[in-house]
């Protein structure tokens, strides 16, 4: 691929340090990288010395030993997608070492996992915070529907914590250009059908309104801490209950206006559903409402 050219490191600009996830292809590690220092006019004059730059903390997402080479391109995909991306709430491919073992290398977020941070703060994080968190996600997904770009699987587990008042959108893995059709069906193995809109689960059909179902899926599991939506239900029986007009309950502490935004990102006809645009303004609404109410 003629773009990832420009992304290609050398391997010896990076140190791989502890393992912090497991993916699909293979270990995730923290790694340092270590740019290459740009010259400046006076170090050329002064003979090839090179700058000092500093060292930054990267994420590496590394594809085991395989000379399966659909696997390997299947595994660089999702970089190729990345690197089209370039926003505050998305996390950036930083570079890739192409040749077998292939690595990834990407922007670190610090705390991990949003689900696991969501558990393990539950008892600190404030409601404001939660807010901003799905603030910050619509940002991305308005981002990524002005590019006409479908992500697939917006859920708690592909959304990374930087900061404690900083998320980023994760896992490129299924994503897709709205007009990319074919891909789907050899791809997504095991589908995610409890935060999947009902034209997903029928037909297959994934588009900005599917993804749009999946936020409000998603700011759910945020507004509850970290718990999975229709736990015990089987996957099975969700379309039924989703066609009899049945929904995700109020989380204990929603502010009521946030509900009803997640529940007309549940309409069961995509038209009907709020766009990315929508809910980002609404969002910044329900957020300074929050701060006015919090500081009186
Ligand atoms: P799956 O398809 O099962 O989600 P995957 O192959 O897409 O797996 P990821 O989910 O992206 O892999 O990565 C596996 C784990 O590694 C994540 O759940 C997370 O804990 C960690 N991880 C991945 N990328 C980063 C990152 N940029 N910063 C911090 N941790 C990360």
């Amino acid at each position: 691929t003629p773009t990832a050219r420009n992304y290609e490191l050398e391997r010896s600009q990076i140190s791989l340090n502890e393992k912090i996830g497991v993916g699909q292809f293979g270990d995730v590690h923290i790694g340092t990288y270590f740019p290459k220092a740009k010259k400046n006019t006076k170090s050329i004059i002064m003979g090839n010395m090179e700058m000092k730059s500093s060292v930054i903390q990267v994420a590496v997402k590394t594809c085991k030993a395989s000379n399966d080479p659909q696997k390997m391109e299947q595994f660089l995909e999702e970089a190729y997608i990345m690197q089209k991306f370039d926003h505050p709430h998305i996390i950036r491919l930083i570079g890739i070492c192409s040749e077998s073992p292939i690595w990834i290398v990407m922007e670190l977020a610090r705390h991990g996992e949003l689900r696991a941070y969501l558990k393990a703060n539950s008892k600190k994080l404030k409601r404001g915070t939660l807010l901003l968190y799905c603030y910050q996600l619509s940002t991305a997904l308005s981002y990524l529907e002005s590019k006409k770009f479908v992500h697939r699987d917006i859920a708690a587990r592909n959304v990374l914590v930087s900061s404690p008042t900083c998320i980023k959108l994760a896992d490129f893995g299924l994503s897709r250009w709205v007009s990319d059709q074919s891909y789907y069906h050899s791809s997504m193995c095991i589908l995610p059908i409890k935060w999947m809109a009902p034209e997903s689960i029928n037909f297959r059909r994934f588009t900005n309104a599917s993804d749009v179902w999946m936020f409000g899926v998603c700011a759910w599991e945020i507004l509850m801490l970290g718990v999975k939506p229709f736990q015990g239900i089987k996957n099975s029986d969700i379309i039924t209950k989703l066609e009899n007009g049945e929904r995700l309950p109020l989380p204990k502490d929603c502010p009521p206006r946030l509900y009803s935004l997640m529940s007309q990102c549940w309409a069961h006809e995509p038209s009907k559903r709020p766009t990315f645009q929508r809910i980002k303004e609404t969002l910044y609404e329900i957020l300074v409402e929050e701060k006015i109410s919090d500081s009186e």
